[in-house]
């Protein structure tokens, strides 16, 4: 290709709305441009990018033995209607009305389509098991689009859903799976973790997400510093401090002026944080709850949200709160009626609380479970956080922000059920089919690549997926000699096979060793006159600082074989 007819310009000034380096890089190498908000155009080297992300994640399911198929992003809104799911989607859920007034889902994934499809072409347990996939464009009405290419409203996704008659099966395919997806991160050249995850609203079981571990990360990955314990923030689990035992005293009602936060009674009342009782007002599905947790941990929401199994939860506002009856900041437990409590299970091995007195500038002293007050759910719904014990071992968990590039997920029975998925099992008997499904989005496992591979100059491309293999560029190409041997070179590099992108532009040296950084191609062949007095051309790899010189009469072999080096390095 040469780059004076490439579709597409390199630009120097950082784009002001680009909010990670990557979404940078991207914009700056002409590799993508937004047309809305969180809607990208790939142009002509982003694209070719992409499609080699695709194939290696191609050739790594077709291997794991799925079967590729295409289904539509129009969806029948009825579909989703059976499972519930237009709800739980929520605003999420694209949708439109035809001609005839019926409205229509714009797939954000393809569960329902697929599982519609598999209830008409499976009938018995000899159909079973089948790994079915596609690759194709989604749409998810994002709230906060952000991050480029991280967090968008319209995307490319692999999505394969696995059918298995038992747990068993699924546990097969599950495996099968994880281990297609290390290939693909391996090929890519991406240091992944696999944390356990949340497993959403639809009650899956197992869940776990691939994280490349990134400053610019919206996810927040806790993991052990002695175990392999690893978990999204939402779903990780922490050993909570224990309290030094001590004898219950009876309550005391204290004055408490002004003191609304945790920190400022802690400190007026002179006790621990881990002695108060922190009271939290969420709304879930429209009714108010009220968690109740130790004053020196945080409610995790997902936890709670799954554990009330709602489908929105949000902070209560004041007003829904003193609607309730309830003095915001002096929240107590005792006495509440008519609304439920949830209380982490810190609540109850701690002692002698400082909790609210539900009237204003009041706490009451010495507040004890299930002595003083009940709660309707006693369970795990803290935030676990940096410095927490790990729930494996004696180790201390650690916080880091990273990416998520992958999510399998075991589904079972839920989907199959609403959609009247079964099968005969060896039996004779219909049951419902066990299902997985395992996602990965091609622009953000793209954009997670640049994140990882770059320096202040631009993008360094892992050979596997470089939109070419050598940045061939000529210097000072009005030399006649130099403009003679570059087009004998061109071709000699495309005859063997390479990816070549030609620098024909007369520009200067430094505006062409600028763009071969920027755009990250791995491997730079360099002529120029200086070069040509030794019959040599220069090489050098994006990721080293040193270049080497080549004969001039061997350059497309050497090349060749640099390339088919680079490739077997990784
Ligand atoms: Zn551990």
């Amino acid at each position: 290709m040469r780059l004076s007819q490439l579709f597409g310009k390199t630009q120097r000034e950082i784009p002001s709305e680009a909010d990670t380096t990557s979404h940078q890089l991207l914009l700056r190498a002409g590799m993508i441009m937004q047309i809305a908000a969180g809607v990208y155009s790939y142009m002509p080297l982003g694209w070719r990018v992409l499609k080699k992300i695709e194939n290696i994640i191609r050739e790594e399911m077709d291997n794991a033995g799925g079967q590729e198929l295409a289904m539509p992003v129009l969806q029948p809104v009825e579909l989703w209607q059976q499972t519930g799911r237009d709800k739980s989607f929520g605003k999420g859920l694209f949708t439109l009305l035809d001609r005839r007034e019926r409205t229509l889902v714009l797939g954000p994934t393809h569960e329902e389509v697929l599982t519609h499809m598999v209830s008409h072409h499976v009938q018995s347990y000899r159909d079973l098991p089948k790994l079915l996939y596609q690759i194709q464009t989604k749409f998810r009405d994002e709230p906060r689009p952000r991050g480029g290419l991280i967090r968008v409203r319209e995307f490319i996704m692999k999505d394969l859903y696995s059918f298995d008659v038992d747990e068993d099966g699924l546990d097969a395919s599950y495996q099968k799976m994880i281990q297609a997806y290390r290939n693909i991160y391996d090929r890519c050249e991406l240091p992944v973790l696999l944390v356990e995850a949340d497993s959403g609203a639809i009650g899956g079981k197992d869940s776990h997400e691939f994280m490349l571990v990134a400053g610019s990360g919206e996810d927040e990955v806790i993991r052990c510093d002695k175990c392999d314990y690893a978990a999204n923030a939402d779903k990780a689990v922490s050993a909570k401090r224990q309290i030094a035992p001590e004898k219950p005293l009876p309550l005391e009602e204290v004055a408490t002026p002004g003191m609304k936060t945790i920190e400022e009674l802690a400190s007026f009342l002179n006790v621990p944080e881990d002695h108060t009782l922190k009271a939290v007002f969420y709304v879930a599905d429209g009714q108010v709850v009220f968690a109740m947790i130790r004053g020196d941990l945080e409610v995790n929401e997902v936890k709670l949200q799954r554990l009330l199994k709602c489908t929105d939860l949000h902070m209560a506002a004041e007003a829904e709160v003193s609607e309730a009856g309830i003095a915001a900041g002096y929240a107590s437990p005792m006495g509440l009626k008519n609304i439920k409590i949830v209380a982490d299970d810190s609540v109850t091995e701690g002692i002698n609380f400082v909790a609210g007195g539900n009237k204003p500038d009041t706490h009451i002293k010495n507040v004890n479970y299930p002595r003083d007050f009940k709660a309707d759910i006693v369970a795990d719904i803290a935030r676990a956080a940096e410095g927490d014990g790990c729930p494996r071992c004696a180790g201390t968990l650690k916080s880091t922000p990273g990416i998520e590039i992958g999510h399998v997920f075991k589904l079972g029975i839920f989907l199959s059920t609403a959609l009247g998925a079964n099968f005969i099992d060896e039996k004779g008997d219909s049951r419902p089919i066990i299902m997985g499904c395992y996602g990965i989005g091609l622009g953000r496992l793209l954009a997670a690549v640049v994140e990882h591979y770059h320096d202040d100059k631009g993008i360094i491309w892992p050979l596997s997926i470089a939109p070419y293999q050598v940045y061939f560029c000529p210097l000072y190409r009005e030399d006649a000699n130099v403009s003679e041997v570059a087009e004998k070179l061109y071709a000699g590099l495309q005859s063997a096979g390479l990816e070549v992108l030609f620098d024909d532009r007369e520009e200067s040296p430094g505006v062409k060793f600028n763009d071969a950084d920027l755009l990250g191609i791995p491997l730079r062949v360099t002529v120029s006159p200086r070069t040509l007095e030794k019959n040599s051309v220069e090489v050098k790899w994006r990721r080293e600082k040193e270049a080497a010189l080549v004969p001039v009469a061997d350059a497309a072999a050497r090349v060749k074989e640099l390339i088919q080096s680079g490739k077997s390095r990784k």
